[in-house]
């Protein structure tokens, strides 16, 4: 029987399994094998089976945004602004935690760096290393780090005890022992350092549920519980700085201090049953809507986790005629042989748009862009 990463239960059966056996990763790539997740009854966790060859997936598949330097995901739009969600992660951790002048500073499961790039512009003074269990990314990192400062599979010995910050950006949701990822950070850590982490909050961003990916979907509950029992302590869970993501702040102690009460993992159950049910439900709903537009040339709104989705679920992927994206750095290039186009270069026709959108903002998403008000296009909203 499999068990839980965070407190060692037995799962039992999976809360999910997907249909058809197809699953999407968070690269948005379709995988032909199952996703199935678990809900754990004692602390409130979900987990979904890993990939086989876990590790040989980041060593030299898993190549987030490797196609240049500047691309990145769009974290938000205010009027006509792009936020992009490097600069939103650098500005959050800026304003949570306060770097004193030249800390020593770690990003642990770093990809590209891209955060720590960013805080170097504005934080000169900083002391920063870099951490993967990869080596692709060194061409990123040679461009703003000088060689005796990151390390690839093995962490330096030297470095135990050395950190004033540990940085975590999207990584502790992919591994298959977040115990084993802690006990490696608290090491690293001076007594009374600081760990900063982001991990996806599921709860907010239901998609996280089906990144096939993603080993772990943490609660609230589940994540106080980990970092308590990893030793860590002052745990603080922000809900609400990163849209669709708790920022973990949790300290290493220096002294005798004690952890934090884990929150009552009441109430997930329900919630987690419900999301496993949107999910069930809504290829039947894709379904529905393929059926009622037999012929017709659509669309998918959404180049990313969401829109990727959606197109495994189609069972006639040719008459899909384009993807369609807001972020510049997703147009001009190709989703599953498909064009990624601009919203301005829509043209005016009756097509049938599949919303492949996070389904708690789809529908304002698709109020705001201008030139499509009035059109004879027909949704499909997640
Ligand atoms: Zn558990």
């Amino acid at each position: 029987m499999i068990s839980c990463n965070i407190c060692g239960s037995g799962l039992g059966e999976p809360l999910y399994v997907s249909p058809q056996g197809i699953s999407v990763t968070s690269l948005c790539e379709v995988y032909h094998e199952k996703t199935e997740v678990f809900f754990c009854s004692t602390c409130s966790h979900l987990q979904t089976t890993e990939i086989s060859d876990l590790q040989g997936y980041y060593d030299t598949i898993y190549k987030i945004l490797i196609d240049s330097e500047e691309e990145d995901q769009l974290y938000s739009i205010e009027g006509n602004i792009k936020v992009f969600r490097v600069e939103h992660q650098a500005k959050t951790l800026l304003e949570k935690i306060d770097l004193i002048q030249g800390a020593r500073v770690l990003d642990y499961g770093c990809a590209k760096a891209a955060t720590m790039k960013c805080l170097s512009r504005t934080r000169p003074d900083l002391k920063l290393y870099l951490y993967d269990v990869s080596s692709m990314y060194v061409p990123f990192w040679e461009r703003f780090i000088q060689s005796s400062h990151w390390s690839t599979y093995t962490i330096e010995q030297a470095w135990f005890d050395s950190f004033d910050v540990v940085t975590s950006f999207f990584a502790l949701e992919h591994v298959a022992s977040p115990v084993e990822m802690l006990s490696n950070v608290l090491r690293l850590l001076k007594p009374g350092g600081v760990f900063y982490c982001i991990v996806p909050n599921v709860y907010t961003n239901i998609a996280d549920f089906v990144v096939l990916d993603h080993v772990n979907h943490f609660s609230d509950a589940s994540l106080l519980r980990l970092f308590n029992a990893c030793g860590f302590v002052e745990t603080t869970i922000d809900d609400a700085s990163h849209r669709g993501a708790f920022v973990v702040v949790a300290r290493k102690p220096d002294g005798a201090s004690s952890g934090v009460p884990e929150p009552s993992a009441n109430g997930l159950n329900q919630q987690c049953h419900a999301i496993a049910a949107y999910w069930s439900d809504i290829t039947q709903r894709i379904a529905a809507f393929e059926a009622d537009n037999q012929g017709t040339p659509s669309i998918i709104y959404g180049s990313g986790f969401y829109g990727t989705f959606l197109a495994a679920c189609l069972t006639n992927l040719d008459l899909v005629y384009c993807f369609v994206d807001r972020n510049p750095f997703r147009q001009g290039k190709t989703l599953l042989d498909k064009p990624i186009v601009s919203p301005e270069e829509l043209p005016d026709k009756p097509f049938p748009i599949y919303v492949g959108l996070n389904p708690s903002i789809a529908r304002q998403s698709i109020e705001d862009i201008r030139q499509w008000q009035g059109r004879p296009y027909s949704y499909f909203f997640p």
